[in-house]
C-alpha cells in the first residue's frame, strides 16, 4: 500500500497505522517498532 503525496512515497503501518516515510518501511507497509513485535508476519 502505497501512495505518492507532495512527490514523496508515503504509506502507512498495517500494524498502528502510523505514516511511514521511510521507502523500506513503506515498501514493508510496517514501521520498524512494529516489525520487531510482529516478527510473525514476515
Ligand atoms: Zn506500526
Amino acid at each position: 500500500m502505497q501512495t505518492t503525496l507532495e512527490g514523496k512515497t508515503i504509506g502507512r503501518c498495517r500494524v498502528c497505522g502510523r505514516t511511514l516515510t521511510d521507502p523500506e518501511s513503506v515498501a514493508l507497509g510496517i514501521g520498524p517498532v512494529c516489525r520487531q513485535r510482529e516478527v510473525k508476519y514476515a
